[in-house]
């Protein structure tokens, strides 16, 4: 069920799309491809679901490669394009009934769709034409078209993109169980959605990768500081808190709430802790500031201006 992207090079005409790009997904993983907008995360993706060809490199999932064994591959993958083409005149159910045909699937076929308009929660929609179907219910034809060979691997080039907060939580849910099962690798914007349902983040930037990591490492990765919110019960002095041993410098929040910096990777909490005991202060509150996945990715994918 794994991905495995070898030296990618995309070059389109004088455009390179993609940049020596590798990395692997292991099988039973969630994986957020982040990037902003023309970073080349619908290349790599039309890449390993056999769409377009690279220009060099190679991909092979579930150990079939995509040049050679492209017909492997499409029985193990399973595609939702970014901008999904559904054929609007078409009845839910008869599109998906063509979809299991272009899949070659034989006489089960009936009750897979029934299965499909079931797991995407489709039922009250499905005997409408996909042309009347607003955007969460087309994507969610969508997921059901790209699930309907029971593929090992979903390729989903942001599912989530126009949805309403509700059906967003929707769909959300819906991948994240697939995610139990299968190997999804999702496109989005949205970083809440990484942290809800990746298991691991890829960020390209440029047609380059500048992170492939864990969500949790990547949350917990540091380039800022180490950053403490402490909230005392009485009035504290700047000077006194800035003495406190491996404190770069202070913040006051509000109130007797402040932000205290570390100048090292060290946990400053224990150190407040025991300020505040020698000073009689009482510690109303003491957490870790964690540096957001927005923060990562806006410090790694930020423009040259910017920096
Ligand atoms: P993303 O999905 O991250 O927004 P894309 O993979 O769609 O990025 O695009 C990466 C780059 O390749 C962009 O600069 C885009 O304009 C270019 N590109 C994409 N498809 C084509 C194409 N068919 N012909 C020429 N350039 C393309
Ligand atoms: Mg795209």
């Amino acid at each position: 069920m794994s991905i495995k992207v070898t030296n990618i090079t995309k070059i389109y005409g004088e455009q390179k799309a993609l940049d020596d790009v590798s990395f692997e997904v292991r099988g039973g993983q969630v994986v957020g491809f982040l990037g902003p907008n023309g970073a080349g995360k619908s290349t790599m993706m039309k890449i390993i679901a056999c769409f377009i060809p690279q220009t060099s490199g190679s991909v092979s999932v579930c150990g079939f490669d995509v040049t050679e064994q492209s017909i492997e591959v499409r029985k193990k993958v399973g595609y939702l394009p970014e901008h999904n083409p559904l054929y609007p005149e078409m009845y839910v159910k008869e599109y998906l009934d063509f979809v299991a045909g272009v899949y070659k699937m034989d006489g089960n076929r009936k009750k897979r769709i029934e299965e499909m308009i079931e797991m995407t929660g489709l039922q009250v929609e499905q005997k409408k034409k996909i042309g009347a179907l607003s955007k969460g219910y087309r994507q969610r034809v969508g997921l059901a078209q790209a699930m309907i060979h029971n593929p090992e691997v979903l390729i989903l080039d942001e599912p989530t993109s126009g949805l309403d907060p509700n059906q967003l939580v929707d769909i959300r849910e819906l991948i994240k169980n697939i995610g139990k099962e299968k190997t999804v690798m999702l496109s989005t914007h949205i970083m809440q959605e990484v942290e809800a349902i990746c298991d691991q983040v890829i960020i390209v930037n440029k047609g380059k990768i500048v992170a492939n990591e864990t969500t949790e490492i990547i949350q917990q990765r540091s380039g800022t500081d180490n950053i403490v919110i402490a909230e005392f019960d009485k009035d504290v002095e700047r000077i006194m808190l800035s003495s406190i041993p491996g404190v770069k410098r202070v913040m006051l929040v509000k109130g007797n709430t402040w932000k205290i910096y570390s100048s090292s990777t060290e946990d400053l909490r224990p150190a407040i802790f025991n300020f505040a005991v020698e000073n009689q202060l009482m510690v109303l509150s003491l957490q870790k500031e964690e540096q957001s996945l927005e923060e990562v990715f806006h410090q790694l994918t930020k423009t040259d201006v910017e920096k």
